[in-house]
């Protein structure tokens, strides 16, 4: 049957139309069934050894467009569809973002799952199907207010399987459901992405907003994803859902070894298993206690061939983001575990006296981290940098003890969705110009330098610059009513709310150049500053910070004074769709954390590929960024790591010193509370942060914003010769090779995994 046939047998069993005659969402679906069935004929990845990838999160985004790409029928799609006078980018709209997770650390598993396929291995995904997501964002007053994120449709990329296990939480006893949905490779065949569920769940438990009786887990289970754990109940959810997640998990790869026919005593040849931030560590005990307890494995045997089957990644070295569960916590959820993790725990303690390397510390609270790393064969950072600061201060004890176990795997992303997918006229571009060997071996963009001196070349992605960048102003009014113009500066900052990334910089810098626009210095060119960014419920001061940026919105484009020169809009809901619009259409690439806090960064890779210029300190996967692109295309700004690591450690940071000594720092920090961010916002909210930036500023924003100021009126300025920015563009496009997450997956494979 030919693509059209297929299509035109869907529109008939669907809805008895013609293509001509459905609607776009009646295309989606459609569509969505047309690629189902295609991708059912392929075959799937085999192989003698397959990775198991778990992680709470999958931010796997809209699947449709990528699915098309991937299997190397979107052009065709999209001219069938164009013959009948349908527009493919817009029934890519009807489709649903499926919301299974929070930020950059899903999306990571997201593009490896694209990219393990792509390079033909065998690989799958395990974690959950969370129904309502993380949150849906919706502005209301200037405020954050979290609704939930309903994305399971009738009709979806979800195919029900008949796999159930039996998982227990000490006698309590639930039944799962597996869901899968396929990872269709780049011209290859298919992986399955495995999410779990049970059949129990009640969505209808949900009051207002995303409050629900957090102790019914037979009706709450997979409702959300990283519930509120602001109190006990939050926190056993917690563990109830790691552990459903592991358990499934552990017994779906005990199956699969067990029906090929594999002696689990040499499971580490067949399988390994990349612990994806310690989220999933209890798949550690977990397969220990099933061996030990099912298989007639001795506790040794069982120790032995887990550890060495199982590999960590570290995703952050913020104290507070690693996971610590008290052990009464465990004792109460999964009482089954505890015995395998004391034994665990009494291993190390025969062997290492160092109370910083021990599993259950002083306070009866079991670091998850600790046993991934004594129980795991491979540690790895991701990004160089991060890795680096992992072995010389965070991990250090451990690093004394296995410094063979530790490496880096610098994080990278998949061309097919942010470059191939999210910008086409780029993609077009550069075929013509090199060759479209790029889309498989990435490595091909510099080819593009060849061209950093041609003119031609240079306006045409600048030409595309513009138009992606009118594109983005008029669904960001269409959305946000606030109207952009394409012709400013665009100068973005998109991903989680989070001190250490400070927006507040960001924000206070906006600050400070609306009153110098107040005092009659009008910049060259109009600057448009966009945000989005979603912030956790129960994190105070980043409902505070997303409130500031929403009074400055308001203020702003409202000044008539102001707003022909600069605008700010912070866009709702930013997910993996939005970003998809946002970073084409993007110039200068906020990319401003604290020195030592951003383990990595994948936005700031996805916003080079795309000619953006990044602005950005010596963090994570920005300094690698530097490296390649040198510093004649890049903003530096800030203190580095060894110094703010200094700084914690001598505790000599006091934000106050900065206000005082500075006349500009004080104004921008001033106007928080001043009458006009009063008149607009809340004093609560409004105050506290106040308070926060001068009596604490954990994150050190006061430290750098000076520095921060002067670079960025210097790309502001740079931006005006337009010849030199346009090169700046390429060059950053040309260098973006390395970002690949198919880099990425090859180092995993050679180093970690060894598949093939
Ligand atoms: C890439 C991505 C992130 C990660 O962004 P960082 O800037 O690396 O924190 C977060 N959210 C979405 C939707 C993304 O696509």
């Amino acid at each position: 049957m030919t693509l059209e046939e297929r299509l035109q047998k869907w529109a008939q069993t669907l809805y008895q139309k013609e293509i001509a005659d459905c609607d776009s969402q009646e295309l989606y679906y459609a569509i969505l069934n047309v690629t189902k069935d295609l991708m059912a004929e392929k075959s799937v990845i085999g192989g003698e050894k397959k990775v198991y990838y778990i992680s709470a999160e999958f931010l796997i985004g809209k699947l449709l467009s990528n699915n098309l790409i991937n299997l190397q029928v979107y052009g065709e799609m999209e001219q069938i569809l164009a013959s009948k006078g349908k527009s493919l980018a817009e029934i890519e709209e009807a489709e649903p973002e499926p919301s299974l997770g929070n930020g950059g650390l899903g999306r990571l598993a997201a593009c490896f799952l694209d990219s393990i396929a792509s390079l033909g291995l065998p690989g799958d995904g395990i974690g959950l199907n969370y129904h309502f997501g993380l949150f849906k964002q919706v502005f209301q007053d200037n405020l954050q207010t979290a609704e939930k994120n309903e994305w399971i449709e009738k009709q979806s990329w979800l195919t029900r399987t008949d796999t159930s296990y039996t998982v227990m939480f000490g006698k309590n006893k639930v039944k799962s459901r597996l869901y899968d949905i396929d990872v269709v490779g780049y011209e290859k065949g298919i992986n399955k992405l495995h999410l779990f569920d049970i059949e129990s769940v009640d969505e209808s438990i949900v009051e207002e907003g995303i409050d629900f009786d957090k102790t019914e887990i037979a009706k709450n289970l997979t409702l959300f994803l990283y519930p509120d754990d602001s109190d006990e109940a939050g926190h056993l959810l917690r563990i109830y859902q790691q552990y459903f997640m592991v358990s499934n998990g552990a017994q779906l790869i005990l199956e699969e070894l067990e029906s090929k026919g594999y002696d689990l005593h040499q499971m580490n040849e067949h399988a390994v298993i990349q612990i994806n931030d310690t989220h999933p560590t209890m798949v550690i005990p977990e397969l220990i206690r099933i061996l030990a307890q099912d298989k007639g494995f001795t506790m040794e045997e069982a120790i032995e061939v887990v550890s060495k089957t199982c590999a960590y990644t570290n995703h952050t070295i913020l104290a507070e983001a690693l996971e610590k569960w008290p052990l009464a916590y465990l004792e109460k959820v999964v009482p089954q575990l505890v015995p395998v993790i004391k034994e665990l725990d009494k291993r190390v303690r025969a062997k290492y006296t160092d109370e910083k390397v021990q599993i259950i510390d002083g306070n009866e609270r079991v670091h998850m981290a600790h046993i991934d790393i004594h129980y795991g064969f491979s540690v790895n950072g991701v990004a160089a940098i991060h890795t680096e600061i992992l072995k010389e201060t965070e991990l250090n004890a451990f690093y004394s003890i296995y410094p063979a176990k530790f490496n880096n795997k610098t994080n990278g992303i998949t061309f097919r969705r942010w470059l191939l997918s999210c910008n086409k006229e780029l993609t077009a571009l550069l075929e013509e110009k090199i060759g479209s060997g790029f889309k498989k071996d990435a490595a091909q963009l510099e080819k593009l330098l060849e061209y950093k001196d041609d003119e031609a070349t240079l306006d045409a992605i600048a030409a595309i610059k513009r138009e992606k960048k009118e594109a983005l102003a008029s669904y960001i009014q269409e959305k946000e009513g606030v109207e952009l113009n394409p012709d400013s500066i665009f100068d973005i900052q998109v991903k989680r709310l989070h001190e250490y990334k400070r927006q507040q910089m960001n924000a206070l810098y906006i600050i400070h150049k609306y009153l110098e626009i107040k005092k009659g210095k009008i910049p060259k060119r109009p600057i448009t500053f966009i945000f989005g960014a979603k912030a956790a419920p129960a994190y105070v001061i980043a409902q505070d910070i997303i409130h500031l940026i929403l009074v400055l919105q308001e203020i702003v484009n409202k000044d008539p004074d102001v707003a022909p020169h600069m605008k700010v809009v912070m866009v709702e809901n930013y997910n993996v769709s939005y970003a998809e619009k946002l970073i084409p259409a993007c110039d200068i690439s906020e990319q401003i954390s604290l020195a030592s806090k951003e383990a990595s960064g994948t936005g700031n890779m996805k916003f080079m590929l795309n000619g953006a210029v990044t602005l950005g300190t010596s963090d994570g996967a920005n300094v690698e960024i530097h490296e390649l692109v040198g510093d004649d295309n890049i903003y530096i700004f800030g203190e580095k790591s060894d110094a703010v690591i200094a700084h914690y450690a001598n505790a000599d940071y006091k934000s106050r010193k900065y206000y005082r000594n500075s006349k500009v720092i004080k104004e921008a920090v001033d106007f928080i509370v001043g009458e006009q961010a009063m008149a607009v916002g809340h004093k609560e909210n409004l105050e506290r942060l106040y308070k926060e930036l001068l009596n604490k500023d954990w994150f050190m924003t006061l430290l750098d914003l000076r520095d921060y100021i002067k670079v960025k009126d210097r790309a502001f300025k740079d931006y005006e010769d337009r010849a030199k920015w346009k090169r700046m563009s390429l060059v950053n496009i040309a260098k973006a090779g390395f970002f690949s997450s198919d880099r990425t997956i090859a180092e995993y494979n050679e180093d970690i995994w060894k598949l093939k």
